[in-house]
């Protein structure tokens, strides 16, 4: 079916995008995969050619590209090209830390760091989770305490990304003395950058998406001033829970870019490769097993296309997005499953790119708050 999200501007940044793709990272993906960590140099490569930071206005160095379209076809090019470390590199850079500084951030705060981070000269990650507290953040332990105008945070985080290549993190921590679970007012939010007490532990080895660095932080009493507090003290958890939709949406989206570039490389490697005398694809399974999930990719990209129009106009809310996360992310996991049993042998082995995109988009369903936390925020709103 034809899809009618994308208009010329678009596919002009598709092109730019594609470009990007071929000169930067496919050259060097690799070998990136092999160290678990990609180099400065891609971000700032990133940055040159306009790709970060998208939504961040002119006066902050920005293009201001708040149109959700732009960041959506970044995700399908890097899952038509399988550089998906590259995909959530940026998206806890654009969608999860981005969002909240554009809304929350004081100018002094936005000028420290917007025109860095759409440069690639400032690299951020997102901390919330706590190795004893994941889905249940009012669990959280990491504590920042006053000191005159000041604060100094102590604690620990964990599967922070870009946690050991980036150079701060937007930091989750209790600011009401409390401990045991908190109010929903015991929490702000920090935008730390690293210094004297930040400490990176050392990679978690995942079982893909292998680029992209993943890593405990550790806080021993770091310094930061008033001026890096996001918003007001106590409304960290509000404000989380304000950019929801764009997490969710964000997931949804790179699931239904994943879903499509596999189905057609599958569509591919089953006309190509022979047994019995005939193309895997000439087999009747082969054919039922295309033709449902072609259907569940179309599906998915209607679903999540209005979703990012809703979101373009606003209406987006944070269980719409809750549901196109849980659709998609669902989708995608069994698709590439199925994709992969269609290669045989050969799915198995991690050259394939149906072998990464599987385990890669295995995380999806985990992430940015699993889909048995999408489910009970659904099901909670429909009992009312
Ligand atoms: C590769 C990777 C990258 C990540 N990147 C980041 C990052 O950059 N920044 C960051 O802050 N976090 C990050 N995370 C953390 C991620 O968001 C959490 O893992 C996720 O929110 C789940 O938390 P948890 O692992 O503590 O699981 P838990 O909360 O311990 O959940 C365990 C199980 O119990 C289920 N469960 C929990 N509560 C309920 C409930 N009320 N009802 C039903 N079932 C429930 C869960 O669904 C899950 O199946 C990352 C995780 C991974 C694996």
């Amino acid at each position: 079916m034809k899809r009618h999200l994308f208009d010329e501007d678009h596919e002009l940044f598709r092109e730019v995008a594609t470009e990007f793709n071929s000169r930067e990272l496919a050259p060097n993906y690799a070998a990136w995969d092999a160290a678990h960590m990609m180099p400065r140099s891609m971000w700032t490569a990133a940055g040159e050619q306009g790709l970060l930071g998208l939504a961040v206005p002119e006066e902050f160095g920005g293009m201001g590209m708040a149109d959700y379209r732009f960041r959506t076809v970044l995700d399908e090019e890097f899952a038509k090209s399988n550089h998906l470390a590259v995909a959530l590199a940026f998206h806890l850079h654009d969608d999860m830390v981005l969002p909240h500084l554009l809304a929350y951030g004081s100018d002094e705060l936005k000028t420290a760091w917007l025109p860095g981070m759409v440069s690639g000269e400032k690299v951020t990650s997102i901390a919330m989770t706590e190795p004893g507290a994941g889905s249940d953040l009012r669990g959280i332990r990491t504590k920042a305490v006053r000191d005159g105008d000041d604060w100094r945070i102590t604690g620990q985080k964990t599967f922070i990304g870009n946690g050991i290549s980036g150079d701060g993190a937007l930091v989750l921590a209790r600011t009401d003395g409390g401990t045991g679970r908190g109010a929903r007012d015991s929490f702000s939010l920090f935008m730390v950058e690293k210094t004297e007490g930040y400490n990176t532990g050392s990679q978690l080895d995942k079982m893909g998406l292998k680029a992209s660095d993943t890593a405990e932080l550790f806080f021993d009493n770091v310094l930061v001033t008033g001026a890096n507090l996001v918003g007001e003290v106590g409304r960290g958890l509000e404000y989380a829970a304000g950019q929801l939709p764009q997490g969710r949406l964000a997931i949804a989206v790179a699931s239904s870019a994943v879903a499509r570039a596999i189905y057609t490389e599958t569509v591919q490697y089953t006309k190509d490769r022979n047994a019995f005398g005939e193309r895997i694809i000439d087999f009747q399974n082969s054919r039922f097993e295309l033709a449902d999930i072609l259907t569940e990719v179309e599906v998915t990209e209607a679903y999540v296309d209005n979703a990012i129009r809703a979101f373009n106009e606003g209406t987006l809310s944070a269980t719409d997005a809750a549901r196109a996360k849980l659709w998609a992310s669902e989708r995608v996991k069994s698709i590439t499953d199925r994709c992969l049993q269609l290669h045989g042998g050969y799915g198995y082995i991690l050259e394939y790119p149906v072998a990464q995109a599987f385990l890669a988009s295995r995380l999806l369903t985990i992430f940015g708050g699993t889909n048995e936390i999408m489910r009970d925020v659904i099901g909670r709103e429909i009992a009312g």
